[in-house]
């Protein structure tokens, strides 16, 4: 995505641009792909960004809260912000920390239970813990 195409989406999601979105918002929107605030700090870090920790966190915790992104909480001590935002389920492979998609069509809930009273469905996100076998 170019840095011009980055722009756009920021601005369509209600963010307004500064050089430091611009340079997170470039390393997690470049392709489909789950990143906890860490992985993105030392890529930047590596791209010789000087952008701090603070920020990397903040500028994500907007993202998420703006629908640019979605984050996925699923290890208590990390949270990953996933670049695709239409969707889909999770399959978290535990002995790596690492998440892959499951289209959404792969899974069809049944059976809900009833909803508490005065709600209504938002939506299902089904996420399946996965670990190597154990010979
Ligand atoms: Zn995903």
């Amino acid at each position: 995505m170019s840095r011009m195409d980055i722009q756009t989406r920021l601005t369509e999601f209600g963010i307004a641009v500064t050089s430091q979105r611009l340079e997170v918002a470039g390393i997690l929107l470049d392709k489909p792909q789950h990143l906890a605030a860490d992985q993105i700090l030392a890529m930047l870090r590596k791209k010789g960004s000087r952008v701090s920790k603070a920020t990397v966190y903040n500028t994500l915790h907007l993202f998420a809260e703006k629908g640019l992104v979605r984050a996925l909480h699923v290890d208590p001590s990390r949270t990953f912000y996933d670049s695709t935002i239409h969707p889909h389920h999770h399959f978290y492979h535990v002995d790596i920390g690492e998440l892959s998609d499951i289209p959404d069509e792969q899974i069809r809930i049944m059976n809900l239970p009833p909803l508490p009273p005065g709600t209504e469905l938002e939506n299902v996100d089904v996420l399946i813990k996965i670990r190597d076998r154990k010979i």
